[in-house]
């Protein structure tokens, strides 16, 4: 077995942890931000709808600001309050409200879960963070900390992104935070600080910490509640000469959550040494062409054609123009003719490649891909009739496109 830790990187002193505790939630009350989600917990008698205001809270705030989320949040409670409401919505509803979020699958997945509770359940939730993460699909184990935890008091730790780097920070983390040894580790370390009385407050008030004081790169520590425990910051304040060697890194090459010997502390960056990760993979590098077929409609306004896009993969079952995958370093010639010969199949008929008008380009990132949309339209004079065997399609209004599910990256399109 891997020997423990040296006790700096540990909360071994209750003493300690009691008095962070206390800062922390006393901070926690005087400064949390006034979010929908937290007056719904708070204020819920209903144990089964407060959880699910929870989770549906914690689904859309997975790789989503805060800002961003409030109004989809505000939409999809006045839609759907409870879990037999969800449970009753079609997928493209769901799609439709989620569009523009990002991370399609979420949603799908939020509603596969709440019609297995409904169905299997008796539309009751677990009440566990074991129990929700056995049983739901799509809720890992920090979700399931953080429903169990808001709504139910149950005394479990949680880590996310932000708890993380608050962590790393205290304890001087500085091996690869996302590393398993490492995760396993902040685990421990969230469960042995999370208030019994107050879980639910606690997990929030060290998330809130990492979200508006401990942030990424210019953490407030003047203003921090818990920086009389934070390593990060004493290391910072002694600079060169730490007054007792406990305060150095472990120095012994071996210790498991030290950073690596061979990147000791950087005194520019101070406290943001902390957390260390691995270089992450470079995007994957695509382009697709797009094409904008318009016509126009029985009332004169033009219409627009958009496809299905399939179940499964990126942007699952989500609507965009008739778009295709081009190989790398194509032609601009040869890129016409395969989008060409691409619309013919859906429109029966032949396209000239010389007839699609370039617009532009549009780039869209998403979290792991740096895609191009190559960009052409064509107006249609006569009517076209489409292959019902390809791809669910249909002809829409300008508003009505933008009152679909299509994604970001299309409406940039
Ligand atoms: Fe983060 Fe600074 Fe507070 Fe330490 S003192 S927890 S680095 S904000």
């Amino acid at each position: 077995a891997p020997a423990p830790p040296p006790a700096r990187h540990l909360f071994s002193d209750p003493a300690e942890v009691e008095a962070l505790r206390r800062n922390l939630l006393a901070w926690y009350d005087r400064c949390k931000r006034d979010l929908p989600w937290r007056a719904l917990a708070a204020t819920e008698p209903d144990a089964d709808r407060r959880g699910y205001a929870v989770w549906v809270s914690e689904i859309m705030l997975q790789q989503t600001q805060v800002a961003t989320v409030i109004d989809y949040y505000n939409r999809w409670m006045q839609k759907w309050p409870t879990l037999q409401a969800l449970a009753q919505a079609s997928l493209e509803e769901v799609n439709e409200l989620w569009a523009g979020l990002g991370y399609y699958s979420r949603g799908k997945r939020l509603q596969e879960a709440a019609r297995k509770v409904v169905s299997e359940l008796a539309g009751r939730m677990p009440r566990t963070a074991e129990d929700l993460q056995k049983l739901l699909p799509g809720v890992g184990r920090y979700t399931a900390g953080a429903i169990a935890s808001i709504s139910y008091g149950q005394a479990t730790g949680v880590v996310d992104g932000n708890v993380i780097r608050v962590l790393c920070r205290l304890r001087r983390i500085g091996a690869d935070s996302s590393s398993p040894a490492v995760i396993d580790r902040l685990w421990d370390m969230a469960n042995v600080l999370v208030d019994r009385n107050r879980p639910g407050d606690f997990n929030q008030a060290l998330m809130e910490l990492g979200a508006t004081v401990c942030v990424p790169k210019a953490p407030l520590c003047g203003e921090c509640p818990v920086k009389q425990h934070c390593q990060a910051w004493r290391r910072k304040l002694f600079g060169k000469n730490p007054p007792v060697p406990d305060v150095e890194d472990c120095g012994v090459g071996d210790c498991p959550l030290c950073p690596p010997a061979t990147e000791p502390w950087d005194s520019s960056l101070g406290v943001t040494n902390f957390p260390r990760k691995a270089a992450k993979k470079p995007p994957r590098v695509m382009r697709t062409a797009t094409c904008v077929l318009e016509r126009r409609g029985c009332h004169g306004a033009p219409e627009y054609l958009i496809v299905q896009r399939p179940s499964s993969g990126l942007l699952a079952g989500l609507w965009e123009f008739p778009s295709l995958p081009l190989a790398q370093d194509l032609q601009e010639e040869k890129e016409r003719e395969e989008l060409a010969h691409h619309l013919q199949a859906w429109m029966g008929q032949p396209v000239a490649a010389k007839g699609l008008q370039f617009m532009g380009e549009v780039i869209h990132i998403f979290s792991h891909i740096h895609q191009t949309y190559v960009v052409y339209s064509l107006h249609l004079d006569g009517d076209v009739t489409l292959d019902p065997a390809l791809s669910p399609s249909r002809w829409v209004t300008e508003d009505e496109f933008h009152a679909s599910a299509v994604s970001t990256a299309m409406k940039k399109v």
